[in-house]
């Protein structure tokens, strides 16, 4: 079926509408009608090719919204009408350990929402579009009591800070640094705060200070202010970084307790380096993490709901992508640019 999309031929192109043929929905498969996609910093590193390899025209988009309009034969998890969701995978080989435990992010055979290649063989176009039809297997619910608008930034920036925030146990007694706060790092702080952890905010400037506290965060400093590292030396016991370019992981490592762990969610595609003295003083970890997997995700969402937790979303038109691109790249976010799939008819 075709179906109308926002995609760019290149690196350096604007968006321009167009039309791609979606997959005809096979006994397993949803067809959605999307009315709400964030804009996440991912988007932008393939859209402009910055971590390279990406194949172009390109339909970004990995978190999505919509309401189910057809279900397959074989569909049991979802009915036609229900609110849904989609994040950055949309198969996997489901035979594996991995998936057999619900952790399809370490999949070998996952295939994501965009650049990866479905299973009709084609490649896999994002949620810049008014249609998408996934396999029932990677469609979540999206419970009531959140906007869709507010809902669909969680299908990514959601899920990848809720699992480290949960895996390196974020908690009562815990102390936490978010370093920055954007689209990921504003729900890291609302996530943290709800899980009863003690949350600082390391941001460049003091200027969403006042968001922060309002998010939950206990304390909120500049990393532009040069005291800030001084200050806060062996402080924490876990920081999650969301930065999108490199930074400093000697500095940040210098912020831990003994035992602490820096754990970097933020993709830059220039590599970073570091001490490895910075490990040894205090025993502490330098780690990363992906996305998470279909159930974890579920479960964030109804995490979410049941603390009334959404992100804080601008809703823009789908001719305003790239100035929305442009805005996030100069940290000028608050917190989520959210796609209103109504106006790219
Ligand atoms: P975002 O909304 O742009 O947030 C990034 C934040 O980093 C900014 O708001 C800013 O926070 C800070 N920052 C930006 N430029 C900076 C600079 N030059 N120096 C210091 N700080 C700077 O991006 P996002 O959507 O949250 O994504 C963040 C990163 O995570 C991206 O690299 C993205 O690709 C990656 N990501 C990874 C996964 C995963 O699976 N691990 C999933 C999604 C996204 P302040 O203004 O508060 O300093
Ligand atoms: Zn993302
Ligand atoms: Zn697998």
């Amino acid at each position: 079926m075709d179906v109308t999309a926002y995609a760019v031929a290149s690196a350096t192109s604007p968006f321009a509408k167009t039309v791609i043929e979606r997959r005809e929905p096979g006994p397993g498969d949803v067809l959605i009608e999307i009315s709400h996609c964030g804009i996440c910093h991912s988007d932008i590193h393939t859209a402009r090719d910055e971590w390279g390899g990406t194949r172009f025209p390109i339909v970004p988009g990995h978190e999505i919204v919509g309401t189910v309009r057809e279900v397959g034969s074989d569909v049991t998890r979802h009915r036609i009408g229900d609110r849904v969701g989609v994040g950055c995978l949309v198969e996997s080989c489901r035979t594996c350990d991995y998936c057999l435990k619900g952790e399809e992010q370490f999949c070998r055979r996952r295939v994501g929402t965009y650049s990866g290649v479905g299973k009709d063989g084609r490649p896999t176009a994002g949620g810049y579009s008014t249609h998408i039809v996934v396999d029932e297997a990677f469609v979540v619910g999206v419970p009531e009591g959140i906007s869709s608008a507010e809902a669909a930034p969680l299908l990514c920036a959601g899920i990848t800070v809720y699992s480290p925030l949960r895996h390196w146990g974020a908690g009562p007694g815990k102390r936490v640094a978010i370093v920055g706060m954007g689209g990921l790092g504003h729900m890291a702080v609302k996530i943290a705060s709800a899980l009863g952890a003690d949350v600082t905010v390391l941001s460049q400037t003091l200027s969403k200070q006042a968001d922060g506290r309002s998010f939950g965060a206990r304390d909120f400093r500049a990393t532009s202010d040069p005291a800030t590292f001084g200050e806060l030396r062996r402080s924490f016991d876990l920081i999650l970084n969301t930065v999108s370019v490199a930074f400093d992981v000697d500095a940040y490592l210098s912020l831990l307790d003994v035992d602490g762990a820096l754990i970097n969610v933020g993709a830059p595609s220039e590599p970073v380096s570091l001490k490895i003295s910075s490990l040894f003083n205090g025993r502490r970890t330098f780690a990363a993490s992906p996305i998470g997997g279909l159930p974890e995700t579920q479960e964030m969402l109804d995490f979410c709901a049941a603390h009334g937790l959404g992100a804080q979303v601008e809703v823009i038109s789908a001719d305003q992508i790239d100035a929305a691109y442009d805005r996030v790249v100069a940290s000028d976010v608050r917190y989520r640019f959210v796609i209103d799939a109504a106006t790219m008819g």
